[in-house]
């Protein structure tokens, strides 16, 4: 794909458009866009074969006006200083949107994760994190990675280990990474928690109806035909999500090709087959695709793209048909594609909204590790039989039997996962509203992208008006 101007100058090409429309301080606005801090490392690799070779990493704390910083830590052959200051830009925005109290950061070393074992991924994933440590770029109340591309809960364990085994009398220490496993103090739902957002946010957009009517769709996500790039953990959520919500899964892409079925995917069963045989390509009652990219073109409501940036740009921004783009990834569509799209009335759900779902949930999750308790843990007990006395009066009172399954969601009382998906949804809809009343409040032109960043800049502005700094 041919990139007009670098990613992170098509962040602040975004924060431009947004903050012609306020009236701050110039002098503030330009210390928001800026990015605070960012370190490069270089470090030597043992290979399994005996070879050493140099890896290249990088981490950006992007806004120190809220602090930690927060934002996740990727493996891919794409990262650069200027993707990793980019996407820690997004993040100081995307935190501000869902209010989370964090500034923006961003991480990644510089290689293609499947040409690498498992072995070879824990030294890279220790000595990144030492290196961090040593220049205090982690830490549970300075800088909190968290899973993105090609990472997983697997890395977010080590780099945990790693940390706690640098600073063994910091109580807070598990603090220092989200997206961990349950057993190492990471929160139950915390994985399916970005797939499970951008559900939240399609869901939330296709439900007003005038604005599916201006498209010429039908309120609600049932019935709508989706395509999806990218079937890793946002990608495969997502999907499933708007699977289960009766929504039609008409292709899928990856990285070797993509499938398509008008009937149809069931992303469970696409799961299943790529477990048994290494690749998506091949299910049965789909045609392949070979050019991946392809994809993207096909007719449908919905194109979620959900892989890496800049999918969607000069190339093929005139070919692309969804009447709705969800950016379940962060960056897939340039700067220029976006205004275009926008002209043509297209809808961009923007990434700087939709795929926050994440770090809502890692935020619940270093709550919980400073808590040092479970979610639930108090309250289930007592408010189970708090509703269990509530309902037996009822009944006796009025003769009502309630359905056995009613009886059981109240009388359990919520787990963990239960209270944390009730306020994942909770954000991602509220977030939602809120931008959609910007956007009618702003100038016609104004898209649901710029009507976010106003909403951020709103809200990070706020945060320095106290110091009597600016005007
Ligand atoms: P992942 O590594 O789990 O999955 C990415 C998938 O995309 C993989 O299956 C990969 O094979 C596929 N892919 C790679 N190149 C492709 C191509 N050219 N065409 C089609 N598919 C391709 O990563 P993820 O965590 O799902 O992240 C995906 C995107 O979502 C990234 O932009 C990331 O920054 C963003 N994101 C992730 C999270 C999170 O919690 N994981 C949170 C917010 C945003």
């Amino acid at each position: 794909m041919s990139v007009e101007i670098s990613f992170f100058e098509q962040v602040n090409r975004s924060f431009d458009r947004a903050a012609d429309l306020t009236d701050y301080d110039p002098v503030l606005l330009s210390l928001i866009r800026r990015c605070n801090a960012v370190y490069y490392i270089s470090f030597p690799l043992k290979r399994d074969d005996g070879s050493i070779e140099v890896v290249e990493a990088w981490r950006a704390e992007h806004s120190h006006h809220k602090l930690p910083t927060k934002g996740g830590f990727r493996y891919s052959l794409g990262v650069s200083e200027d993707e990793v200051m980019a996407l820690a830009a997004l993040m100081t925005y995307k935190c501000a949107i869902v209010n989370v109290p964090f500034g923006g950061g961003k991480g990644g070393v510089k290689i293609r994760r499947r040409n690498y074992s498992d072995d070879e991924i824990e030294r890279i994933t220790r000595r990144y994190t030492y290196e961090l440590q040593k220049k205090n770029f982690i830490g549970p109340g300075v800088d909190v990675p968290a899973p993105d591309y090609g990472t997983t809960s697997r890395e977010m364990a080590i780099m945990c280990d790693t940390y706690t085994a640098l600073t063994p009398d910091k109580l807070d220490a598990h603090a220092c990474v989200t997206g961990k496993p349950v057993a190492q103090g990471g929160v139950r739902g915390r994985t399916e928690a970005t797939g499970r957002g951008v559900f939240h946010g399609i869901s939330e957009a296709c439900a007003i109806e005038g604005d599916m009517r201006a498209l010429g769709l039908q309120p609600g996500v049932g019935g709508k035909t989706v395509v999806i790039q990218g079937f890793g953990n946002v990608g495969y959520h997502a999907a499933l999500y708007l699977h289960e919500a009766g929504a039609k899964v008409i292709a899928i892409a990856e990285y070797d090709g993509a499938i398509h079925d008008e009937n149809g995917l069931d992303p469970v069963a696409v799961q299943a087959h790529r477990n048994d045989h290494g690749t998506i390509l091949g299910i049965p009652g789909s045609t392949t695709l070979d050019n991946s990219l392809d994809a993207l073109e096909l007719e449908c409501d919905i194109l979620v793209p959900a892989a890496l940036e800049n999918q969607i740009g000069a190339d093929n921004v005139d070919r692309i048909r969804a009447k709705i783009i969800a950016e379940a990834a962060n960056g897939p569509v340039t700067a220029d594609a976006s205004e275009q799209l926008a002209e043509r009335g297209v809808m961009v759900i923007p990434d700087s909204y939709l795929n926050a779902g994440g770090v809502v949930v890692s935020y619940f999750e270093w709550v919980k590790n400073l808590a040092h308790v479970r979610y639930g843990r108090l309250q289930k007990r007592w408010q189970g039989q708090a509703y269990r006395d509530l309902l037996s009066e009822v009944q006796k009172a009025t003769g009502h039997e309630f359905p056995p399954d009613v009886m059981r969601t109240f009388l359990n009382g919520p787990d963990e996962q239960d209270l944390v998906f009730s306020g994942l949804e909770e954000t991602m809809v509220a977030a939602y509203q809120e931008i959609r009343e910007r956007k009618a409040r702003l100038a016609d032109a104004c898209d649901l992208r710029t009507a976010a960043f106003v909403v951020a800049i709103d809200k990070i502005v706020a945060s320095y008006s106290d110091l009597g700094i600016f005007p």
